[in-house]
């Protein structure tokens, strides 16, 4: 028996552009909306010679008018559907050992294939993120089936993104809609401990989306001096600290409670924070203050939150790089590493390697590129869907060699 839902038509060849995979449908794409579908309804989408396309969920008050959901005509968007789809995405997850990682994102919205949706495992809790009207509305399908999946323990909905409410949605308090969540809980990252408040912390409680560049500053971090600037809750740090006993850690951000857990991290791990620096600062400040005292570190780390949401941001945020990673080069002695991130979804790679190599050439540095990074494996994204990529980092040498000095990139 065939599925149908209300139609809405796109313009003459602008299925061409959705045939490589991408799941937005514009709302300029479209021959006429489609007034009747409340917003978050479900619908097919056909060309504009009535060929079916694709099925999704519909809102009339934002740009990206629809969002794919399926492009099988026979597949109807039920709990058999969520269940394919958490399958697959819980099968991706399988690559983490539970004894050394037990917190991962387990599905990453467009990336599995479920629009509107983030879900992050923290041991035995799930903390969810509705982000879509047209997500809410299929509410009722997901969460019990995420449940039975997963065999969690309990599931906190944290639906506090602003972006809710371009949605027309309510920011929402937490709430455990399912078994216990508890306030705190620590988890293992390659066998790292961390405490992780779920429902207070940044974002869902801990950024795993840095978990691999983690793993990857040990090899750097052996008895080293490293700085760990907009540190949240020692991520890094830690990593960094469990080297050696050498290996000598400052952390800095500006979050009171993230620099409180940070120190608990440390204990956590068995190391003694009184060992280590614990700075509550903005870290543009302390870089000035640091580097006019002639502070020099091994390794610096620059992990600052999205300087540009929105493409008109841009430039400003490219300036802000430009100024945060030369006052990095001005603590980093020379051949040290930097590891400089961006998590600004409209700066792209290139975008990043412009700064460094415009911030290299102001301070009189070369440049020698180690490793870059994206997202670990549970942050996947759809490959035509490069604008979802939004985290960017590069591991670089620093040194003064000005034969190395040539330009990396176009600096225009
Ligand atoms: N590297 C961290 C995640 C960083 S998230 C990790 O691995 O877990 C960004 C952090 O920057 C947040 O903790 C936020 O409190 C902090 N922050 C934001 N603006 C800041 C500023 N101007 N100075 C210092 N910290 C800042």
């Amino acid at each position: 028996m065939s599925v149908h839902y209300p139609t809405a038509s796109l313009k003459p060849h602008k299925e061409e552009s959705l045939a490589g995979g991408h799941l937005w449908i514009f709302s300029g794409a479209l021959q006429q909306s489609p007034r009747w579908i409340e917003a978050g309804g479900l619908v097919d989408v056909k060309s504009s010679t009535g060929q079916f396309i694709a099925r999704g969920y519909y809102n009339p008050q934002t740009d990206i008018a629809i969002r794919i959901l399926t492009r099988d005509p026979e597949e109807a968007i039920d709990a058999e559907f969520m269940r394919k789809r958490i399958r697959s995405a819980v099968e991706l997850r399988s690559v983490f050992d539970p004894d050394q990682t037990n917190a991962y994102r387990l599905i990453h919205a467009e990336g599995d294939g479920l629009p509107g949706l983030v879900v992050d495992r923290f041991g035995d809790a799930l903390v969810v993120q509705i982000n879509t009207i047209g997500m809410e509305r299929l509410r009722p399908l997901l969460l019990n089936t995420l449940m039975q999946e997963t065999r969690a323990g309990g599931l906190l909905l944290r639906n506090e993104s602003q972006s809710r409410r371009r949605e027309g949605l309510e920011v929402e308090e937490p709430i455990a809609i399912a078994g216990e969540v508890p306030r705190q809980l620590t988890i293992r990252e390659n066998s790292v401990q961390f405490l992780v408040d779920l429902w207070q912390g940044q974002k869902t409680g801990f950024f795993l989306d840095q978990r691999d560049k983690r793993e990857a500053l040990r090899k750097y971090a052996r008895g080293k001096r490293v700085l760990n600037c907009f540190s949240y809750t020692g991520g890094f740090s830690v990593y960094a600290a469990l080297t050696s006993s050498e290996t000598n850690v400052t952390s800095v951000d500006i979050s009171p409670p993230a620099i409180e857990v940070a120190r608990q991290n440390f204990t956590l791990n068995g190391l003694d924070p009184d060992q280590h620096e614990f700075l509550i600062a903005d870290v543009f400040d302390y870089l000035e203050e640091a580097a006019s005292n002639r502070e020099q570190f091994d390794i610096v780390v620059l992990d600052p939150p999205a300087f540009a949401k929105t493409q008109s941001a841009r430039a400003q945020a490219l300036k802000a790089y430009r100024r945060l990673n030369i006052l990095g080069m001005q603590v980093l002695r020379l051949g040290g590493i930097l590891l400089t991130c961006s998590c600004s979804g409209v700066v792209s790679m290139d975008d990043l390697l412009g700064v460094l190599s415009q911030s290299a050439q102001r301070f009189r540095r070369s440049v020698q590129l180690l490793e870059t990074y994206t997202h670990g494996v549970d942050h996947p994204t759809n490959l035509a869907m490069p604008e979802t990529n939004y985290l960017k980092a590069v591991f670089c040498r620093v040194g003064s060699d000005s034969s190395l000095m040539t330009p990396l990139f176009d600096t225009h």
